[in-house]
């Protein structure tokens, strides 16, 4: 994303794009949180990071962070 005086500019019109959060409510409690640039001009959109809050069957909260760069995760091999 471009950047100009250190802020985020849109790369489609040039305008301070604004950031924003939001929050999306899943089964059992989990909660996704979406932190995203926005252009208020022409509506541009570009995910920064998504997390991920839940709980494990022992409530324990968990917090996953969701890469918008899917790469393979090599499976571990047991020796
Ligand atoms: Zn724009």
């Amino acid at each position: 994303m471009p950047r100009v005086n250190g802020e985020v500019v849109c790369p489609r019109c040039g305008t301070k794009m604004e950031y924003r959060v939001e929050i999306e409510f899943g089964e059992n409690g989990a909660k996704r949180i979406r932190y995203y640039y926005r252009c208020p001009r022409c509506g541009y959109r570009e995910n920064d990071l998504t997390i991920v809050v839940k709980r494990d069957g022992a409530g324990k909260i968990i917090i996953e962070k969701e890469e918008y760069v899917k790469v393979a995760v090599p499976v571990k091999e047991e020796t």
